[in-house]
């Protein structure tokens, strides 16, 4: 191994963020093994890296125990999208719950440094806006997103008992949604869905009035994030919020991508899922303040990033082909 080189795993390597992950630590001079069930992610997301020789896939679900030898674990295996961790919530749980305690266990016999992807959803329907890290949150534990938000909840607690009670190393960063090329365009996440139904030409699908609030990050700003988390000092654990601190509401989303698609979609009204957050937008201070990060990518930028990619998988697929047809009706909850 050369001087400053890793041996990282990234647990959830095929998915959205952990594509970009791999590819982030393989530029940096990194190896990485990539550890994925291909519950949520895709071969397509690791195909190009799979040339490059320090870069490993080992298809294993984490909520089994698991022996490697790394120096450093990024654990972001679990499906993000209400579609997909509503699909099976048990296993949703034991991926965050189980998840954890092997992924931990493995960083505690290898004594190495563990950094786990949490979310903005331990906030559940926030009471305080925006978001600050010492605000506990406000989770229904028994509805249909409890699954995620208690299952990252628990995960959280899991590794802060390991680092109280075994002096573990550990980093804990609050995601806010995030998007970009690599989303998977049956995701289900309201980007991707906004987008593919746009060049699509069909209807764009509002979920209740569309004046609940999001806040995007584009995903290069994430993994920014993410990288600076991980090696920051030791008495630095979290949790840290990253995100992008621009709110919108999911209608002001809608017509952004109209307007930069030129679509000419319709907009129609769809019941509010259960539990669907009213708002969220993240606090950065803390981020700003210890890691002196803060995004860089403007929402319509990183659309436009984001519409170029979508473009390209439906030219691969040939626009309207059954394929894509197939895909985007069964993202629409
Ligand atoms: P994703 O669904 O695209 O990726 C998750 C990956 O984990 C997939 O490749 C999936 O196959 C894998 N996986 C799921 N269960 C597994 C298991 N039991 N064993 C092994 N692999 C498993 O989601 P994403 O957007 O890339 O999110 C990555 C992480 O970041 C997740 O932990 C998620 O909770 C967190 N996060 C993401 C966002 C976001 O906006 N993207 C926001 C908050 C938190
Ligand atoms: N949403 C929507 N139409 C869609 C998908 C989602 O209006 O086709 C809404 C959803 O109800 C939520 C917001 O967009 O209020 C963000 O949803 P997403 O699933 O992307 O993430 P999360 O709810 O976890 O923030």
């Amino acid at each position: 191994m050369l001087l400053g080189q890793r041996r990282i795993l990234v647990t959830g390597g095929a998915g959205f963020l952990g594509t970009h992950l791999c590819r982030r630590l393989l530029d940096d001079g990194h190896e990485v093994l990539c550890v994925d069930n291909f519950s949520s992610g895709t071969r397509r997301n690791i195909d190009v890296l799979l040339g490059n020789t320090r870069f490993e896939v080992l298809r294993h679900n984490v909520t089994f125990p698991l022996f490697v030898e790394v120096d450093e674990i990024y654990n972001l295996a679990c499906p993000a999208s209400p579609v997909h961790y509503q699909f099976d919530p048990v296993q949703t749980t034991k991926t965050s719950v189980s998840g954890a305690i092997n992924m931990l266990g493995l960083a505690k016999r290898l004594k190495v440094r563990i950094l786990q992807a949490s979310t903005s959803e331990v906030y559940g329907d926030p009471a305080v806006h925006p978001q600050t890290e010492d605000y506990w949150g406000n989770v229904n534990p028994i509805g249909s997103r409890s699954c995620y938000d208690e299952g990252k909840r628990c995960a959280e607690t899991l590794f802060f008992d390991y680092r109280r009670q075994h002096g573990l190393s550990i980093k804990v960063a609050r995601i806010f949604n995030t998007y970009g090329p690599n989303m998977r365009p049956d995701d289900g996440r309201v980007v991707s869905n906004f987008i593919c139904q746009a060049l699509l030409g069909k209807d764009i699908t509002i979920f209740g009035e569309g004046l609940q609030t999001r806040s995007f990050c584009y995903v290069t700003d994430l993994i920014d994030g993410l990288d600076r988390i991980m090696n920051s000092p030791e008495d630095i654990a979290g949790p840290i919020n990253i995100g992008n601190p621009n709110e919108y509401t999911i209608r002001e989303l809608a017509d952004k991508i109209l307007a930069i698609t030129g679509s000419k979609s319709e907009i129609v009204v769809r019941p509010l899922p259960e539990d669907d957050p009213r708002q969220r937008q993240p606090d950065i201070a803390l981020a700003e303040k210890l890691l002196g990060w803060r995004p860089t990518v403007e929402l319509e930028e990183g659309l436009r990033y984001t519409i170029a990619y979508f473009e390209t998988l439906m030219r691969e697929h040939g626009k309207g082909a059954a394929g894509s047809m197939k895909l985007q009706r069964s993202a629409v909850r």
